[in-house]
């Protein structure tokens, strides 16, 4: 027996034993990602037996000092092959956007002024949030039906007292890749001092990020670990040599005094060499793409009723943000989850709790395609099978919910092909 959401779904014995045959296909990339195998091979000596601490003047840190260093270089070769000095080691993209926009501002106080968009991440909506507690003023750009900010919409916010501009590189929701080569472009134009911080969190790995040319006006870019097969609790900020920028975290002199604390030894070596597998293995998205493309055609070929969000605008290879009408979100997940499907309603970050996804309210979607929305994120290792089994749960999963919920309608499933 199962619960799906306030349903309760029976698997006849036979759906059962077929079941507990098949492996669960986890579609939930954008939330996390398992750690590759030679990634945590990577990673064992320094678990185990290169224990040290790297900032230690004897021997036993030499190891870990050394593999942090190359960890450095192998994201900085990853971000474009930027001078590695300008990457700091944070725990996660969380606190990278943080120290982005709390540390741009410490160290340019005359400015008050910071704009970022209706559709960012929490991370960086609930700082913005508390900057404007704390007497910023913030501009929270709109986006349209596709999920794209304007750029003349920016230009149009720009003050003479802005310190940063903060936009996403893609959005974790929808995969919508924003411009971040003309917005950042634009904002430098205006005034040379206006800052640009990126948050690459879902890109870094899927797409090109190049810091020394086409992203060469960014000044501060996030990036993290458990998004691209490295481990959780690890992460990066890239800060551009000579932008003004003062440390949120203080303490010991690691970093060079940028971030203080202990360095995480394994987290890190995991997390460059997640990176140097990316670069390696980069080539597999153009298949992953069109995976995700064959899936996204035959669920709008063979369900009624379904939107994709951000569909004719340029994407991540790896996202597919759905809106089934009359069916719920939470439901879904539940029962597909029961199915050994593994997908969310939205950010992982935000489907524990009940409030429809922000991203989807601010491009207006209709409140009751917003609950019945479900993502689906892969990644460079996603099969043809696992495609094709979404493909054969989905129609019927839709069709059940659709009879059962209370949301329905009075949807009439009747007619629904099947995949
Ligand atoms: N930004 C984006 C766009 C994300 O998707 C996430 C993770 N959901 C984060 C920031 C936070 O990353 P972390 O888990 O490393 O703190």
């Amino acid at each position: 027996m199962t619960r799906v959401g306030y349903l309760t779904i029976l698997p006849n014995s036979n759906q059962a034993k077929a079941l507990a045959l098949m492996k669960p296909i986890y579609a939930d990339h954008n939330a996390t990602t398992p750690l590759a195998n030679e990634v945590l091979a990577a990673m064992m000596p320094f678990l185990t037996e290169q224990f040290g601490n790297a900032s230690s003047a004897h021997d036993a840190a030499r190891k870990p000092a050394r593999a942090i260093a190359q960890a450095r270089e192998h994201i900085a070769d990853l971000l474009g092959g930027v001078a590695p000095e300008q990457i700091i080691f944070t725990s996660g993209a969380t606190e990278s956007n943080n120290a982005a926009i709390t540390g741009a501002a410490k160290a340019n106080p005359a400015r008050r002024h910071i704009v970022t968009t209706q559709v960012e991440h929490p991370s960086v909506l609930e700082r913005c949030a508390e900057m404007a507690r704390d007497g910023y003023e913030v501009t929270f750009l709109s986006v349209d039906g596709e999920g794209l900010v304007d750029c003349d919409a920016l230009a149009r916010a720009l003050r003479p007292d802005t310190l940063l501009v903060s936009v996403m590189h893609a959005n974790n929701e929808t995969g919508v890749v924003f411009p971040i080569e003309r917005l950042s472009r634009i904002a430098k134009e205006h005034d040379p001092g206006i800052l640009f911080h990126t948050d690459a969190t879902q890109t870094v790995g899927k797409v090109e990020v190049n810091l020394q040319t086409n992203l060469e006006n960014v000044d501060f870019l996030s990036l993290s670990g458990h998004k691209l097969h490295g481990p959780k609790g690890v992460g990066a900020l890239f800060i551009r040599q000579g932008v003004p920028w003062r440390p949120i975290l203080l303490g010991g002199h690691q970093e060079e005094g940028r971030r203080g604390g202990t360095y995480n030894v394994p987290g890190i070596v995991g997390f460059g060499h997640a990176c140097l597998l990316a670069r390696r293995e980069f080539s597999l998205w153009r298949e992953a793409e069109l995976r995700r493309d064959r899936l996204e055609s035959a669920i709008v070929d063979g369900i009624e009723g379904v939107q994709i969000n951000g569909r004719q605008a340029v994407r991540l290879p790896n996202t597919l943000s759905a809106s089934f009408s009359g069916a719920e979100g939470e439901s879904l997940v539940n029962l597909l989850s029961s199915l050994g499907i593994y997908v969310s309603t939205g950010s992982a970050c935000t489907s524990g709790s009940l409030d429809p996804s922000h991203v989807l309210r601010a491009m207006r979607v209709p409140e009751n395609l917003i609950h019945g929305s479900i993502r689906l994120s892969f990644s460079r290792y996603t099969t043809d099978e696992e495609i094709q089994r979404i493909c054969e749960a989905l129609p019927s999963a839709i069709q059940k919910l659709r009879r059962l919920s209370p949301r329905s309608g009075g949807w009439n499933p009747s007619g629904h092909s099947t995949l």
